[in-house]
């Protein structure tokens, strides 16, 4: 870590010389064009939050070593009154990492400490990246219940406070369901910084707050039985047929299952590395199947489609996991090709999902194309969705928001950056915002996020 003279630094809008003095010896990195850098996620797969968010930037990144360095920097921003925004590796897509009003960049990535591990729960610190986490487990038979397709690079952390699900939802719901997070252990930002312990429901009060309502220090997670996974592809001449299948697979309980993504032609038109996998014209649906589970899932295809990739899934360094084709790994695969698009993220009604799927597909031929996700959603099987949109205005992107939610598919606005207009369906059902009030009275925690906080007047 360089700090280096506060000189180089142009005027700032806070006493960034008085935080460094305050926390001594915590590493800080003070290079403008480094500090720039690393105030960045991908929020510029949105063209919206692209023009809204350029520019922004910290004035210092700190990076603690421990929980001890964490409360040093939360007592000296508190002091002098310095912005705060947690960040893990900064994989989120709508700025959720990214400092409005700069301060202080607070890394967590060299807080990776494994505290222990047991039968189907895991304790570490919020830095922690989870693909070590699963190779921490892994070992003894087990995994996490869930991952975002960007598990290779980022952190337990990030993912609590700015992810909602992924690979995995189809058996376990997303990080809102009751029991999938354990228990939280937070730094608050006061004068005395308290460090507080949130077990079951409480740890909802973090989860998908974008680090508003405290600095997440260390996650008790549950795990899954770790499976010999299968990476499959299979491909449809029809569409609605690679949903129908998908869901089949979805419902079949005896099938162990961690991935189940249809997608429609011409999205796999962009999946370079898997081009002779995915024939023209082809719809296909990207599947992770436990080996036990193989011929049962073959048996349930039987002629409908084809396999096409059949391979032992493997995510370590130097391999590309299929499920870095799903999520919104999906939209970053077309992204790399041609940045005129975008997403959107849906949840479609359970009770109707075929219809609503193929409804939603026929209002927007060749301007919404469906990718759909299988999730278990407060306990029912449904999809969510991440289908790429041909972006031509903000105006028509909201028409388009409007028009699903019309027709009773839930958005959850990845245009947008704060909490209370983006997150919809994906929140947990927690007092997020009492919360704050307890924890953060002074709002410094990545302010602008929770728009609807007000600071404590006397705070
Ligand atoms: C290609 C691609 C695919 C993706 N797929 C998925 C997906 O399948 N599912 C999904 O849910 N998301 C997905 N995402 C979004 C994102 O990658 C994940 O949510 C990821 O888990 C974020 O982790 P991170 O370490 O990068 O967090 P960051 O982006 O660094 O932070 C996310 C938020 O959490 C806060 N934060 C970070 N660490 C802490 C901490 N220790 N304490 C308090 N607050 C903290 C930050 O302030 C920020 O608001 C995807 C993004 C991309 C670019």
């Amino acid at each position: 870590m360089t700090a280096s003279p506060a000189r180089s630094r142009p005027a700032a809008r806070y006493d960034i010389d008085a935080l460094l003095r305050d926390i001594g010896d915590v590493p800080v990195t003070t290079d403008l064009q480094r500090v720039r850098l690393r105030s960045r996620d991908y929020f510029w797969y949105s063209p919206v939050l692209n023009a809204q968010l350029h520019g922004k930037s910290a004035d210092v990144v700190v990076t603690p070593r421990d929980e001890a360095d964490v409360v040093r920097v939360a007592a000296a921003c508190w002091k002098h009154r310095i912005p705060i925004t947690p960040r893990g590796a900064a994989t989120g897509n709508y700025g959720q990492a990214v400092p409005l009003e700069g301060g202080a960049l607070l890394d967590l990535t060299n807080m990776t400490t494994i505290e222990w591990q047991k039968p189907g729960v895991i304790r570490c610190a919020g830095g922690l990246k989870m693909n070590d986490l699963d190779a921490a487990t892994r070992p003894n038979g087990w995994e996490l219940r869930m991952h975002p397709s960007t598990k290779r690079m980022a952190t337990i952390g990030g993912f609590v406070a700015g992810g909602s699900g992924g690979v995995g939802s189809v058996n376990h719901g997303g990080l809102r369901e009751p029991g999938n997070i354990l228990a939280a252990r937070i730094v608050t930002v006061e004068e005395r910084p308290r460090t507080l312990e949130l077990r079951a429901d409480a740890a909802q009060k973090v989860n998908r707050a974008y680090g508003t309502t405290g600095i997440i220090t260390a996650l008790e997670m549950p795990l899954a039985p770790a499976w010999p996974w299968i990476d499959a592809i299979v491909t449809f001449d029809d569409f609605q047929e690679a949903m129908k299948f998908g869901y089949d697979v979805a419902l079949a309980d005896g099938v162990v299952k961690k991935l189940i993504t249809p997608m429609i032609w011409p999205i796999p038109q962009h999946f370079g590395a898997l081009k002779d996998h995915c024939p023209e014209g082809k719809h296909v649906v990207f599947c992770m199947i436990a080996e036990p589970s193989l011929e049962s899932f073959k048996a349930i295809l039987g002629t409908r489609g084809t396999i096409t990739f059949e391979q032992p899934h493997d995510d370590s360094p130097g391999k590309e996991p299929l499920y870095e084709y799903t999520w919104n790994h999906t939209t970053l695969q077309w992204l790399k090709q041609d940045r005129t698009i975008t997403y959107l993220q849906c949840l479609f009604p359970h009770d109707r999902l075929i219809e609503s799927v193929t409804e939603m597909w026929k209002m927007f031929p060749d301007e919404v194309l469906p990718h759909t996700e299988f999730i278990r959603f407060g306990g029912r099987m449904t999809c969510s969705a991440l289908p790429i949109v041909r972006y031509t205005t903000a105006e028509r992107l909201n028409e388009i928001i409007a028009l699903h939610e019309k027709h009773g598919v839930m958005i959850a606005n990845p245009h947008v950056y704060t909490l209370e207009d983006g997150s919809r369906h994906k929140r947990a059902d927690a007092d997020q915002l009492g919360f704050k009030h307890e924890i953060d009275p002074r709002g410094l925690l990545n302010p602008g996020k929770m728009r609807t906080f007000v600071p404590n007047a006397s705070s």
